[in-house]
């Protein structure tokens, strides 16, 4: 058991256990396998060499649908994780849509049983972070739901250290619904408060929750500042984000789109100004109904914009 002092000083994450952790650099890449591979049947292993092939140097590999096991064989996983490092391609592990840790007790250790499993087929593939959902409100207060998403994220993170889980981060993620855990100030606080976490900011989920929030350079900019102020100018440089265009009403986010849909926001090009002025370097998950080809899209707006 720590003592209470090192409880406090353990809210804040060590900087060496991060340096392994954050991106050198700025990348882009597909949430899950692209359509176009899977229509040539390319193996999970060949997935990093045809991303490079594409210039992508990233990949959020989906577990999306997992229970308390990893669904995935474990050589597999590891050789996802060699070919990722061959084609110098960043892996990250979007966690399971089965978690709640707004809910009832049983229903918060099932979704800490289904985290470690998250966390533990991203130890085998050398995965840099872990991204979920933290939960819906319900009826609970929203002070005893986040108390509650505090603890089982804590006693996450301690399982993952007692089963020596250490080069990986979990991410809890911005919602893009009223009714979901995870404000940008909540997503924050939560980071604030657990180690071995960073924020993972979905910039469409931001936008449908606020209804349209981002329309300026400073709407952009805001959320970067308050980053910055909170968690520190390391964590806003190497922030881990899902990029869409996003369809909304007001219960929130409805359907994402392609970046060639002008009717939706939010705009890449008023983010791509604001990652140029702070010199970000995040990793760009792009979650448009095609994927890929809309990371690469991304990738050239920002490498405009940088002037490259
Ligand atoms: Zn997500």
């Amino acid at each position: 058991m720590r003592s209470t002092c090192e409880r406090v000083i353990g809210t804040r994450k060590a900087e060496e256990d991060k340096g392994a952790l954050m991106a050198d650099r700025l990348r882009f890449g597909p949430a899950g396998v692209p359509p176009s591979f899977r229509a040539m049947k390319a193996a999970l292993s060949d997935v990093p060499r045809l991303l490079r092939g594409e210039g992508l140097d990233a990949i959020e590999y989906q577990a999306v649908r997992w229970g308390a096991k990893p669904q995935i064989k474990r050589e597999d996983a590891e050789k996802l994780g060699l070919e990722a490092k061959k084609n110098d391609v960043w892996l990250s592990l979007h966690g399971s849509y089965f978690i709640n840790f707004c809910g009832g007790k049983d229903v918060i250790e099932a979704s800490k049983q289904r985290l470690i499993a998250c966390a533990t087929a991203a130890e085998w593939m050398n995965a840099h972070i872990v991204v979920f959902h933290p939960g819906f409100y319900g009826k609970r207060p929203q002070k005893e739901v986040f108390r509650n998403c505090l603890e089982a994220l804590k006693e996450v993170v301690e399982t993952m250290r007692t089963l020596g889980i250490k080069n990986l981060n979990i991410g809890p993620e911005t919602m893009g619904k009223p009714s979901q855990f995870g404000s940008l100030d909540e997503i924050v606080s939560l980071c604030e408060g657990v180690e071995q976490t960073q924020p993972v900011i979905d910039w469409a989920h931001l936008h449908a929750r606020d209804r349209g929030r981002f329309r300026t350079v400073d709407d952009f900019r805001r959320v970067i500042d308050e980053i910055e102020n909170r968690l520190g100018t390391e964590a806003v440089r190497d922030v881990h984000c899902h990029f869409t265009k996003v369809e909304f009403t007001d219960k929130g986010e409805k359907r994402h789109h392609t970046m060639n849909e002008a009717e939706y926001g939010p705009d890449f090009t008023v983010l791509a100004k604001v990652i140029a002025e702070f010199k970000l370097k995040p990793v760009i998950i792009s979650e448009s109904p095609i994927l890929d080809v809309d990371a690469i899209k991304m990738r050239d707006i920002l490498q405009k914009e940088l002037g490259r």
